[in-house]
Parts: C-alpha cells; structure tokens; sequence
C-alpha cells in the first residue's frame, strides 16, 4: 500500500480522553476511530491487524474440526426468555420494533446455536461436534474506558461444542484449551490458564485465559516456579502462599486481561430449549455442551499494551499491518532516482509476496515519515535515500533495534524475506 493512498493517516495528536496506551496509540497511528465509548471504526491498518488475529484464529479452530458459521446479531426475544437471559442478563441490549416487536442484540450466541445445531443433530451418531463463528458482539458495559479492550461493540470468536458424553466433552476441551494456546502463543503472548467461576453460564469452574497486564481489570494470583494461575474471586489463597500445586514457590498477585475463556455448559442450553438427541438405547438425551470465546479486538488492543515503547507501537511479525515499512527520502535529489529506486523495489517485494507500507510521500520531511514509522509499529523499516543510492544500498532498521545498517539492493529482497520467516 502506499501511505499517500490511506485516507487514515497519524495525527499530530492523541484524543484528549485516551486514557490507555492501547486507545492512544491505535487513534493516533490512524489504526482505530472512536465513535463513541466502546464503538470503533476499524481503519485500513488498523483492520489489517484486527484480520490477521482472525486468520490465526480461525486456522485453529478449524485444525481442532469445529465447522465455521455466521450467526445473526439480531435475536427475537423469544430465545433469549426461554433461556431465562432476557431478565437476567445484566448487560443484554434490547430494542423495539415499530410494531412492538421486541428484541435482542447478540452478546453471545448459546441461544441461536443450540436450535441451530440441535435440530439437525438428532441422532447420537452426528456426535461429537462443534461450529463457532467470527463476528460482533454488542453487551451494554458500564465503563467502556479501556480503549479497545472493552468495547459495547466488539469482536469476538464464539466456538459452541456438543457431546454425548462427559468423557467425550473432557477430551474435547483439553485440546481447545491447547490450541488456544497455540493462538497466544502465535499472537506473540503469553496467556495463563486461570481458574475461574462459571459466571452467568454454568455452576462450575471455567478456565480464563489471562495476560499479565496493568491494562486488564482482572487480578489474578500466579505462581512463577509452575503455571498455576487462579482468579482473585475464586482464590482460596493469598498473595504470598504457598502455591498449592508445586509448593516450590508463593504466589504472585498481578493484574490481568482475559482474552479468551471456556465454558463448560452442561445440559442446560439443551434442557432449556428441550432439544434432545436419540442415543443407542433410542433414548432421549440433552447433549453436553462446551462454549469457547476469544475476545480478538480486545487481544488486539493487549497487544498494543505488551509491544509498545515511548515512540508508538511494535507489532510482532504474525500481526503487524505490513512486514515492511519503505520509506523513501526525496530530499533535493532531481533526476528521480530515488523515487524510482524505491518504486521498483516496492513493487519486487510485493512481487514475492511481501506486504509493503511504502511512505511515498514528497512533501513530508525524513524527521516526521521516521517518527510515523515508529508510531505506527511495523518490524522492519527500510530506507531509501540519496546516501544510500550513493552506495548502491537500502537501509534497514528493525523496529527493536536501535540501531540501523545498510543491506545492498542486491541482497535486499532475499534478506528481506528471510526476516520474514
Ligand atoms: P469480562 O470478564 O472481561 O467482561 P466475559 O467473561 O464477560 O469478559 P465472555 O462473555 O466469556 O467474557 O466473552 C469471551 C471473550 O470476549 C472474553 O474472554 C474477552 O476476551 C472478550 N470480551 C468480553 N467482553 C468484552 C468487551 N466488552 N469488549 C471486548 N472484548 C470482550
Ligand atoms: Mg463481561
């Protein structure tokens, strides 16, 4: 992309009432609009981040064999009383048609999914199976002050999973707890799995998974010797006990962002909608349900928080909008080389693959282009100026580095694509 073409470019200033890092720089760097508290546009940048966390997601949802769906937002307040939610769901919106008609807006899905799925899963042999989603969620949040971390708007992962036994569900969430892990891990953080209370879904405990942040608005106690981890509300220690599970160490109190979290339901959903199954027997039988979520605008707002210094954010490779950012220094130079230079080595890297930001930009100075590309974050900035034509080469300077070197134009397209590995 060339910077000249993005409508969204930095601005000289952060909003005034960004109180987190995460919303300042995101608004700043042009990557994210607040419309109101909790509402986002998502700019071609900051879009480019938020749909490659969702690629990453969805990769392992689909490794685990869950079938991607899209459900409406859009709820008749039916499911929602049958399910008991429509009072008792503190943060549920609602609305009314002209003709009286009432509504709900989806804060989650368990009451679209279990009629969905159940009315076509009728026979024990269809099981197990799982459908998840990608998509908004709207929830009426009384402090939406986190930038993007807590949205009424937001963008969510949902996996829904069904079973015909407890044993079959066991198994089931112990790889989605693993490939969650992965996802943490690929997204370039680190996520401990944190024991927690069912909440609003189930009776018993849930697993959270939890990002040592001062962002978050989660405590959680943690041990550093093992990877036990416990959210405060549940604890039945202290900060300063022994840790429980390897008594090598005591734990820790930090605060935390959830980033994901499963559930395990029950029969509860299936019993509510009395949808059941036929089993061998020909019995009929509620399916054992699991629910799994990923809050992935939130994980991009805590990455931000993790990868950032005093000059603007640092993408980790996996997430950044683009591998490269290519900036091209004009200056007085008159026969238009360096234009030109830069033109064909933006076009040989996309060639190959390469996702290039190219500042192409003639009337900005060098000072104000290096401090856009520090703001905005991308891992590798590349150079390309009078002096470094003068010996035939590009500079390169990596966003964690703090200082920069020369790499040939000769050279620049396989090293370039070696960074990227
Ligand atoms: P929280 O305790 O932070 O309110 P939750 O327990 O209500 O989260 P879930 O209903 O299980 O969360 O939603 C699944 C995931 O969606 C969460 O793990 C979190 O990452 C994300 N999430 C939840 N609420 C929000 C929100 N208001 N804005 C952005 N992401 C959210
Ligand atoms: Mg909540």
């Amino acid at each position: 992309m060339r910077y000249s073409s993005n409508f969204a470019k930095t601005l000289k200033n952060a909003p005034a009432d960004a109180e987190t890092t995460n919303a300042r720089l995101l608004q700043q760097a042009g990557f994210v609009d607040q419309l109101m508290a909790g509402v986002y546009s998502y700019l071609p940048l900051g879009l480019r981040v938020l749909r490659k966390i969702e690629n990453i997601v969805r990769e392992e949802m689909n490794t685990l064999g869950a079938n991607e769906v899209l459900m409406p937002i859009l709820h008749p307040k039916a499911i929602w009383e049958a399910t008991g939610a429509w009072n008792n769901v503190d943060v549920l919106f609602k609305l009314q048609s002209r003709t009286g008609n009432e509504y709900a807006i989806g804060q989650s899905e368990e009451e679209v999914v279990t009629p969905l799925v159940m009315q076509r899963a009728q026979s024990y042999k269809q099981y197990p199976l799982a459908v998840y989603q990608i998509h908004w969620k709207y929830r009426d949040e009384l402090r939406a002050k986190s930038g993007i971390m807590r949205g009424r708007e937001f963008f969510m992962k949902d996996m829904y999973s069904f079973h015909t036994t407890q044993e079959d569900f066991e198994r089931f969430y112990q790889n989605a707890k693993e490939a969650y892990l992965r996802i943490f891990s690929r997204l370039g953080l680190t996520a401990k799995v944190t024991e927690a209370s069912g909440g609003n879904f189930s009776e018993k405990i849930s697993y959270e998974f939890e990002v040592l942040t001062d962002a978050g608005e989660d405590v959680v106690y943690y041990c550093d010797a093992c990877d036990f981890c416990v959210e405060d509300e549940i604890a039945k220690q202290k900060p300063g006990d022994t840790c429980p599970r390897c008594s090598k160490d005591v734990l820790h109190e930090a605060k935390a962002a959830e980033v994901g979290n499963v559930f395990d339901l029950g029969k509860k959903y299936g019993k509510d909608f009395d949808l059941s199954y036929t089993d061998e027997q020909g019995e009929k039988q509620y399916p054992i349900m699991g629910c799994y979520g990923i809050g992935i605008s939130r994980v991009m707002g805590v990455i931000v928080e993790k990868y950032n210094d005093e000059k603007g954010m640092m993408w980790p490779k996996s997430v950044a909008p683009f591998a490269v950012h290519l900036v091209s220094i004009v200056g007085k130079n008159v026969d238009g080389t360096v234009a030109a230079t830069a033109e064909r080595l933006y076009d040989d890297l996309v060639v190959v693959g390469v996702e290039v930001l190219w500042d192409d930009r003639e009337d900005v100075s060098a000072g104000a282009k290096f401090a856009d590309a520090d703001l905005i974050g991308i891992p590798l900035r590349l150079v390309v100026s009078e002096k470094t034509l003068a010996e035939s080469e590009v500079e390169w300077k990596e966003r964690s580095a703090s200082e920069a070197s020369r790499v040939s134009l000769a050279e620049i397209i396989e090293k370039v694509r070696s960074f990227q590995l």
